[in-house]
Formats: structure tokens, C-alpha cells, sequence
């Protein structure tokens, strides 16, 4: 990116070779690029007048030519159970969400980010694969959402936020350079310091990029979005699957496992009538032995305009008992959120 080229950029955007090269073209010495950086990227600033140890003449410099562009709240919903959603706008008007889910007792304080405004992936069950595709989301706006929900849990649980999982709107995937960067800052030691092994990456499954991330140096956890253990069922909901079919994602998988040493995760929503036979459980058994796995059982969630709806909770406990039976670990996860649309698949900025 040449800097020269963009008036009033996000100042957050722009690399620290770039900011080096401008700010030696404006007589400046180049190491005021890192204190820049510093600024932005460790004590999370977002005004110029805050980088006091930089000399005023180049704060003005700076004023002339960089702005910052972070997302702002417009809309705060808590939750019966504690959950809280949080809707954001952006400098361009579009409007993301990320939920915080605590977890008082195990001390646990996860944010779901969003990586997209709108998704181009279709899922028929997702309320977010309704909405338009519109962009991805920089890295700064990703780690917007970070520091204003860590503020959140500071205020209403005392706690900072102890987990990250890229399971809002989006694929993250398919804004994979944005997301990395994201994760570089969210990681970074001098600044927010978030343990990569706190960070969960869930995809709908795209297995050249599952490969490419399996590869990164910084090793972070994948979840895969399953919810059918065939490809002609998953076919029928998730459009991705006829392109990345079960045998391609397995073997993308297992490689990830074999790179990372991690436990992978399969998210499974149990659809009434759909995906929770006998069958089916012995369809996910195989899909669970080439590595280890943990399967997430999840309730579904009414989304408007869809048809399925959630199995009972008998016909979970059965499914969940026969892969207990083959030895699969497993959970099955209540819903958090639902009373404001919160819950898994139903991020759709209805506020
Ligand atoms: S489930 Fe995920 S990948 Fe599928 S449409 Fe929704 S946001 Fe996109």
C-alpha cells in the first residue's frame, strides 16, 4: 500500500515499513513509526494527541494525512442468562455484532467475534447466510470488537475477556490476511497478550485455507461448522460442502491435527428430522476417529424465515449416547442468548 496515495486512511491499516517510509518523507526519523505502532497496537490508542512521547509537529503531520476509523457501539442487549450482544457500526455505516459469553463459575469470558459484514457462504439454517455480503472486516475492526467487549466484561464481571472465538457474521476464512493480522495483534505479548490457545477459529469449511492456516506459526484452534455427517445432507444446507466435500475437509483436517497437535472441534446443531438418526451418529463416529476430536452438540435456534426446527432433547441424548458409546468426546451445549438472538446462527443485526 503506498501511504502517499491515501488521504485520511485508518492509520491502523497502514503497515510500519509504509509509516516508516512517509514519516522519513516528512524529515521525521524513521523509528517514530514503531513508537506509532506501539501506541496503536500495545495501549490500544485512538487519537493522535494520546502518543505524547512523539514530537507535536509530527502529531500534526499525521492529523493532516491519517484518521482513525474505530467501530462504535449502537446497540447493547443483555441477556436473562448474562449474555450480552453488542452491536457495532462502522465508519461506512454497516453494522456488525459480537456477543460476550461469560462463564462466571469456570471464570470463562469468551467474546464471538464477527469477521464479515453479511456472509457469502448460504447455510440455510444461518441468519447471517441471509444478509448480503458486503466486506470483510480489517483487522483493526476485529480488534475493535476485542477492546470494547473487554471493556463490557470489566464493567459488569470485573473480569477481562479470556477467550476468543471468530464465530459471528462471516466466514473468517474467506477473510483470512484481516483475520491472521487480527490475531498477530490479539496475541501480541506487549499489548492485549491473548494466548493463541485461547483463540478458536470456526469455519464452514474450506479446505485449502484449513491447510494454509494449519501451517501459520501461530497455532490457534479450529472448529469445524459440521452439522451433517453426509455430503448429501450437508449438501442440502451448507452450499460449501459441494465444493469442499467431506473426504477433501477430513484430509485437510487431519493434516491441521498433525501440524497443531490440537483436539479438533465439530459443531454439531441438532435439527429436528434432520440430522440426529442413528445413522447419523454412526456417520459423525467415523468422521471423529482419524483424529482427535471433540463434538459440540448444539440447540438450534429459531431464525426467521427458515424452516428447520430444534430435535428434543430425548432424540439428542440418544444421538450423544452412541458416540459416547464409540468412544467420540462430546458435548452438548445450551444455548446462550436466545431471548435476544444471540445464539449460534443468529447474528443478523435485527438489534
Ligand atoms: S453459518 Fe457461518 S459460514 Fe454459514 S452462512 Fe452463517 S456465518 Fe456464513
Amino acid at each position: 500500500m503506498r501511504v502517499k496515495d491515501n488521504i485520511a486512511i485508518d492509520i491502523r491499516k497502514v503497515s510500519e515499513p509504509d509509516l516508516k517510509e512517509f514519516i522519513q518523507s516528512k524529515g521525521q526519523p524513521g523509528y517514530r513509526a514503531k513508537q506509532i505502532i506501539e501506541w496503536i497496537r500495545h495501549k490500544g490508542a485512538t487519537d493522535f494527541d494520546q502518543m505524547t512521547n512523539l514530537p507535536k509537529d509530527l502529531r500534526e503531520i499525521l492529523k493532516a494525512e491519517f484518521t482513525f476509523l474505530p467501530i462504535q457501539i449502537d446497540h447493547v442487549q443483555k441477556s436473562k442468562d448474562g449474555t450480552i450482544k453488542t452491536r457495532f457500526v462502522l465508519h461506512d455505516g454497516y453494522y456488525i455484532e459480537a456477543v460476550l459469553i461469560p462463564s462466571v463459575a469456570d471464570k470463562r469470558y469468551t467474546i464471538c467475534v464477527s469477521s464479515q459484514v453479511g456472509c457469502s457462504l448460504t447455510c440455510s439454517f444461518c441468519a447471517t447466510g441471509q444478509m448480503k455480503m458486503q466486506r470483510g472486516l480489517d483487522a483493526a475492526e476485529i480488534v475493535d470488537q476485542y477492546r470494547l467487549v473487554n471493556d463490557q466484561c470489566r464493567t459488569h464481571f470485573n473480569a477481562e475477556l479470556t477467550n476468543v472465538v471468530f464465530m459471528g457474521m462471516g466466514e473468517p476464512l474467506l477473510n483470512y490476511n484481516n483475520v491472521m493480522e487480527a490475531i498477530h495483534w490479539l496475541t501480541d505479548q506487549r499489548g492485549i497478550a491473548m494466548p493463541p490457545r485461547r483463540i478458536t477459529i470456526s469455519t464452514a469449511g474450506i479446505a485449502k485455507l484449513i491447510l494454509r492456516l494449519a501451517d501459520e506459526p501461530i497455532r490457534v484452534n479450529l472448529a469445524l461448522s459440521l452439522h451433517a455427517a453426509d455430503d448429501e445432507k450437508r449438501n442440502s444446507i451448507m452450499p460449501i460442502n459441494e465444493t469442499n466435500n467431506l473426504e477433501v475437509l477430513m484430509r485437510a483436517l487431519r493434516y491441521f491435527y498433525e501440524k497443531n497437535k490440537r483436539r479438533i472441534s465439530y459443531e454439531y446443531i441438532a435439527f429436528d428430522q434432520f440430522n440426529t438418526s442413528s445413522k447419523d451418529a454412526l456417520n459423525l463416529v467415523k468422521l471423529c476417529h482419524p483424529f482427535p476430536v471433540l463434538v459440540n452438540i448444539i440447540e438450534y435456534n429459531p431464525v426467521e424465515g427458515v424452516s428447520f426446527t430444534k430435535a428434543g432433547s430425548e432424540a439428542i441424548d440418544r444421538f450423544a449416547r452412541i458416540l459416547l458409546k464409540h468412544r467420540v468426546n462430546v458435548t452438548v451445549r445450551k444455548s446462550r442468548g436466545k431471548d435476544i438472538d444471540a445464539a449460534c446462527g443468529q447474528l443478523a443485526n435485527k438489534g
